[in-house]
């Protein structure tokens, strides 16, 4: 079957397969850094794709915030200042600040356009943004990183594109020496981290470079995601202390959060990894 206009489609050559949706599109506009579109689905409300590749969309979000942002903040023992790089669509934003002990939350997104038409298009992640805890800035998120005060972070949340264009650099040694500095004794860094089926060697390559770059220990986590090639998605979890993300949890008193996918039972499933993963990212360790 031939996919006509009516259908968003994206395309992954390297893996031979492709994700689509029916629907039509809204907007479609090129900035400085990236082209972004809207698009009205049959099935998944609206979605927002970067350079072809799918961000957001109103049915699935809620996976992708949660994970990207409870799991980190209920494995840390006092959550108090949050960054958050890239996420302009605002919804990682929002259910960080969903926790009473953040003190301030800043998102840190390089292309303000990304957050104009989540306030258009998906308000309903954009709610919080009045909160006088959050903080919008408008800048490259490295370029932030390397200016931030020393010991100043409890938490860092990168929630980039794809290792591509202006997000490439968030994937780097570099980028991790920045982030450790930037964090407290206690801090912990969490980043999306692709397809555990489509991206294993990315995942290797970035466990390994955080743990060159300092951090004492990295863990990788993973949720269903279902706009994302394969369906299926990961974050990893760089800490500075070495106490394992699972462990920290049980110390936690977790506040009501309102959630819909996370809770106690799937921060603790999330951390189960299948053998080839394990055994993926023993092998890669610098330490093996
Ligand atoms: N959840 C999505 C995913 O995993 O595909 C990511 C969503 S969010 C829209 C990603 C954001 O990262 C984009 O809005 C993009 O502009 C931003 N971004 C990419 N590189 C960046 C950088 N160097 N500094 C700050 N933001 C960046």
């Amino acid at each position: 079957m031939t996919l006509d206009q009516s259908w968003f489609s994206e395309p992954v050559e390297a893996t031979g397969s492709a994700f689509s949706l029916k629907g039509r599109k809204l907007h479609e506009e090129q900035t400085p850094y990236q082209k972004i579109e809207i698009w009205q689905t049959e099935t998944f409300g609206y979605l927002m794709t970067i350079d072809g590749c799918t961000m957001v969309s109103t049915r699935d979000n809620f996976l992708y915030h949660e994970m990207m942002s409870h799991v980190v903040l209920n494995s840390h023992p006092s959550p108090q200042n949050v960054v958050i790089v890239g996420g302009g669509d605002c919804g990682t934003l929002s259910e960080v600040l969903k926790h009473p002990e953040v003190r301030s939350a800043t998102q840190v997104e390089i292309d303000e356009r990304v957050t104009r038409l989540a306030e258009q298009y998906f308000p309903e992640l954009c709610t919080r943004n009045a909160d006088p805890r959050a903080t919008l800035f408008f800048g490259d998120g490295i370029q932030w990183m390397k200016d931030a005060e020393a010991g100043s972070i409890d938490i860092i949340i990168i929630d980039s594109t794809d290792p591509v264009g202006p997000a490439e650099g968030l994937f780097g040694k570099r980028f991790y020496l920045d982030c450790i500095k930037a964090l407290k004794p206690d801090g912990l860094l969490v980043q999306q981290s692709e397809s555990p089926l489509l991206h294993l060697d990315l995942i290797c390559q970035m466990h390994a470079a955080m743990r060159e770059a300092g951090f004492a220990r990295t863990d990788l986590f993973h949720f269903p995601q279902v706009i994302y090639p394969s369906g299926w998605w990961s974050g990893s979890i760089a800490s500075r202390r070495d106490t394992p993300p699972v462990q920290r949890l049980e110390t936690r008193t977790i506040s009501a959060l309102d959630t819909r996918f996370y809770d106690a039972d799937t921060h603790r499933a999330a951390f189960a990894l299948p053998p080839y993963l394990r055994s993926a990212l023993r092998s890669s360790a610098p330490d093996s």
